[in-house]
């Protein structure tokens, strides 16, 4: 199998080819013909097993260019994560010229918030920040059509699970979500029945 038989646009394909993504991984053939059907999904998948661009791939093949407002929302436990998932989502969207910003803390708000005010398709952030620039009114949460919760487990770890609720709780009801988590313990899954619809669990 190859990424050819997902049928993705010329640009995502040739992106894939120069970062010399030729063969999906595990992960990527099970999430990436879900994901491109909008399913929710809930994956148990460990770092290195390639999921950033499991969930990047999909989401950059769907992302309209046009559109002024975000339209996918990436929720991080760490700045570090934050910072790769917003590389590897701008590779694998540059032909589609896609704007990806990752808005932590440490960080000026000042300057997030005037990224913001331009075209920015995808957000990847960590829950704290992310909710400050909900409530600054910084971040449009009205256009986001897919939600990933990245590491899952660490954000809960991390005392971050309130604060990833209260986000979904103020995202349109008509969107997608991915959650990916290395274990599935009974608040995630607690969390994924409340918010989620019908997701499919993907085991690697
Ligand atoms: P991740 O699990 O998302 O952190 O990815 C682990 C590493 O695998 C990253 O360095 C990716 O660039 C790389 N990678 C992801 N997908 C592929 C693929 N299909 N072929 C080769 N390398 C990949």
């Amino acid at each position: 199998e190859n990424f050819k038989s997902y049928h993705l646009s010329d640009q995502v394909n040739k992106a894939l080819d120069v970062l010399k993504y030729n063969v999906p991984t595990n992960v990527q053939s099970e999430v990436i013909p879900k994901l491109l059907k909008n399913q929710d999904l809930i994956v148990k998948s460990q770092t290195g097993s390639g999921k950033t661009a499991a969930f990047a791939i999909p989401i950059c093949e769907k992302i309209t260019w046009e559109e002024n407002k975000p339209q996918a929302l990436v929720l991080t436990p760490t700045r570090e994560l934050a910072a790769q998932v917003r590389e590897d989502i701008t590779n694998i969207g540059r032909f589609k010229r896609i704007k990806a910003l990752a808005v932590y803390g440490k960080e000026p708000f000042s300057f997030q918030k005037e990224e913001l005010n331009q075209k920015t398709h995808v957000v990847v952030g960590t829950p704290g920040r992310v909710t400050d620039h909900i409530e600054q009114g910084t971040l449009h949460l009205e256009d986001i059509k897919y939600l990933v919760i990245d590491e899952a487990d660490e954000m809960l770890k991390m005392g971050f699970i309130d604060e990833v609720e209260a986000i979904m709780e103020k995202l349109p009801l008509n969107r997608v979500t991915n959650v990916y988590s290395a274990t599935l313990p009974i608040q995630i899954e607690k969390l994924c029945e409340k918010h989620m619809q019908d997701p499919i669990k993907v085991e690697i």
